[in-house]
């Protein structure tokens, strides 16, 4: 059994008492503290907790039920491995919604500006991208994990690839099953970060929370974030356009106050609509499809001219040419962005200047489901954050931790996941570390 001193809530130091001043970086206690720390799930939240406990000198062992760790984090190198954003910290925390208050908390421990340290430390300079996010300066997760790996090793963390947590065992001890065969183990503290329940394929496959669950664990449903959505197109749109981007436009949801809309860009899908543009207004459109049914969602397709202007110019003589063509000469919209505009209903008033004018500044577009969860960037839901300690040890299991995106919250994309993923693997792993036996 993890043995620890059994104590009150009250009796547990806050996440200040616990965490001040230990920077793993330059405090590597090689005499070691005797504690035993075992991390389950090699992801980048797994991997930040074993090289912080081992930091602080505890002997860590991590398991990861894949043949190899961070398979999640070397698919997000695909897109340039967007680690953090350069924005001002109190815009960084208010994307973590009603989370901010708790994960502002993390980020005063291993926010962005730490992040960005931690990369050059380990040789890998970072540079910000014209959106201000922040990327590793050869847009690449490989060599970053791979340089991190030899230092997590070299460090003394034992990493057993291949060993799947499945519960435990009657005498309470963890039980892992391995092409070897079945295990046993035992530690004086134990970090989970298993991941959400997107993109199942790369280990994040939930299958946590039952046994969690049946340990009085409080868990919100998995939930799609950063997901597309679903709506109707036509045949003909379909045929000419499914996966064609559609670039340098603004959404915004109809029933909110029209305050100015970030220029962004997505794609028209077989299903509907996915894409950063669409990642930045997930939570809101998920949430009013689950109280309404649908929701609706308002796209300007050119968001560098107002109405007026539009309507001015398209006032120009059209003579014998198409509504297409007199588009697409006097706005410069065409593709699919104009078959987007050509899918109104009221096709033919669009030969008014002023109603095709209103039509490109707000073509609302009406969402009826998310897709599916696994195919998500993220997952909201997870272990409620007031199932944990301000140091992430959970209330219901003492000696035991959990990081990562398993817990409840959930960010835009723009590196915020990444982010809030180090920045809870770093409390989790040094609070597991340095908890009193
Ligand atoms: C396509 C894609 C692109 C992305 N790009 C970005 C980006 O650019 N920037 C960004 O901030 N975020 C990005 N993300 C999100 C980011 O990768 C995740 O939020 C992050 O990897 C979550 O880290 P984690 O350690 O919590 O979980 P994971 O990375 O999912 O790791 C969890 C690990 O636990 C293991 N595990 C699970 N169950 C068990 C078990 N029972 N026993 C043993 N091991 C187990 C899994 O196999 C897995 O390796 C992207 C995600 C996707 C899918």
């Amino acid at each position: 059994m993890i043995q620890r001193e059994s104590k009150g809530d009250d009796a547990l130091p806050g996440i200040g008492d616990h965490l001040a001043g230990l920077n793993p970086w330059n405090c590597i206690d090689v005499t070691g503290s005797g504690r035993r720390v075992l991390v389950i799930g090699g992801g980048p939240a797994g991997l930040m907790a074993a090289e912080c406990a081992r930091a602080c000198g505890a002997d860590v062992d991590l398991c990861e039920q894949l043949p190899s760790v961070a398979r999640k984090f070397l698919i997000a190198g695909k897109g340039g491995l967007n680690l953090t954003h350069s924005e001002a910290l109190v815009d960084f925390v208010a994307r973590y919604r009603e989370r901010a208050p708790q994960i502002g908390e993390w980020l005063r421990h291993f926010g962005p500006k730490a992040l960005r340290e931690w990369a050059r430390a380990l040789g890998h300079e970072t540079v910000i991208g014209s959106s201000g996010r922040v990327f590793p300066a050869d847009f690449k997760a490989g060599p970053l994990l791979r340089a991190w790996l030899r230092r997590i090793r070299a460090s003394g963390v034992r990493v057993h690839c291949g060993w799947r947590w499945n519960g435990w065992d009657e005498a309470g001890h963890w039980r892992f099953e391995s092409t070897g065969g079945a295990h046993a183990l035992n530690a004086d503290a134990v970090v989970l970060a298993l991941g959400g329940g997107s993109w199942s394929r790369l280990g994040a496959d939930a299958r946590w929370r039952a046994p969690l669950a049946a340990r009085g664990v409080d868990i919100a449903p998995l939930r799609a974030a950063n997901c597309g959505f679903e709506c109707a197109w036509s045949e003909r749109l379909l045929e000419r356009h499914a996966g064609a981007p559609i670039k340098g436009v603004s959404l915004r949801l109809a029933d909110t106050a029209s305050a100015e809309a970030p220029i962004g860009e997505f794609v028209l899908t077989r299903h509907g609509i996915e894409g950063s543009a669409v990642y930045a207004l997930a939570a809101e459109l998920r949430e009013r499809i689950a109280r309404d049914g649908h929701a609706e969602l308002l796209l300007d397709l050119a968001p560098r001219r107002s109405q007026a202007q539009l309507t001015d110019t398209l006032k120009r003589e059209r003579g014998k040419r198409t509504l297409a063509e007199h588009l697409r000469r006097c706005t410069g919209i065409d593709g699919a962005r104009a078959a987007l505009v050509f899918e109104s209903p009221e096709r033919a008033a669009l030969a008014d200047p002023a109603r095709m004018a209103a039509r490109i500044k707000s073509l609302s577009l009406r969402l009826t489901a998310t897709r599916p969860l696994d195919e998500a960037i993220s997952s909201a839901g997870g272990v409620r954050l007031e199932a944990l300690t301000e140091a992430l040890e959970l209330r219901a299991l003492p000696g035991v931790w959990c990081a990562g995106e398993m817990l409840d919250w959930e960010a835009p994309t723009g590196g915020y996941l990444l982010t809030a993923c180090f920045a809870s693997g770093w409390i989790a792993g040094h609070a597991a570390a340095k908890a009193r036996p």
